[in-house]
């Protein structure tokens, strides 16, 4: 997020946090555009009256090297400042003063836009191979009988392989559900699918579980 007011960056930071965002901020255009190219973000949120540079005039500098999705968050809720943020390279608007949950929405939405149109149709892991279009799955050639829970955990996780994601972000972004610290929602359904791929929590495959983190998905070493 580049915001130069501290009271939103504060607010907005807190509350995304709380809705399951991992977030980092800057207070200006160009430290903004350092962490963006820096750190490579999922999307930007990027408000346009910055103390150093407009911040159209950062959106241009950044679209020349990246193609991260930009939400513009401006008081300046006037038509042509949102025409001219779209046209200058941003993927979404919206106007101050705005809630956490608006905003929420509108990064799943842009997220999902933009994620569609770069995940590939098969995803392949080791010998698990997931098809986004037809929604199928097998492991070993061998058809997997998945509820759509259990595939869209599946796909997620297969989306990031070797990478530890968090009971959190798997709650928020696979259910879409507020995360709640004693739910076992996560637990249940990581261990059904376990089963499903013929292992156990004891001697895991491809479902690592990283205690009091989250979940790993890894292609097992060849036998
Ligand atoms: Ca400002």
């Amino acid at each position: 997020m580049v915001e130069d007011d501290p009271a939103i960056r504060t607010a907005v930071l807190r509350a995304l946090t709380d809705l399951g965002h991992a977030v980092s901020s800057a207070s200006d255009a160009l430290s903004g555009l350092r962490a963006a190219v820096d750190s490579a973000p999922d999307i930007v949120v990027l408000d346009l009256g910055l103390p150093d540079l407009d911040g159209s005039e950062m959106l241009r500098m950044l679209r020349a090297v990246s193609d991260v999705p930009v939400i513009v968050a401006t008081a300046r809720d006037d038509d042509p400042t949102a025409v001219r943020a779209l046209n200058s390279g941003a993927d979404d608007f919206l106007a101050k003063p705005f809630s956490a949950e608006q905003l929420d929405a509108r990064i799943r939405a842009v997220l999902r836009r933009t994620q569609a149109a770069t995940v590939p149709d098969d995803l392949v892991v080791g010998g698990l191979v997931l098809s986004t279009t037809a929604r199928t799955a097998a492991l070993d050639e061998v058809a997997l009988d998945l509820t759509p829970r259990e595939f869209d955990l599946l796909q997620y996780l297969m989306e990031r392989p070797n990478t530890v994601v968090g009971k959190r972000e798997l709650l928020t972004e696979v259910w879409r559900l507020a995360p709640s610290g004693a739910d076992k929602t996560v637990d249940v359904h990581v261990s059904w699918l376990r089963r499903k791929l013929g292992e156990t929590a004891a001697s895991p495959r491809y479902l690592h579980t990283v205690r009091g983190v989250g979940i790993k998905l890894t292609a097992p070493p060849s036998e």
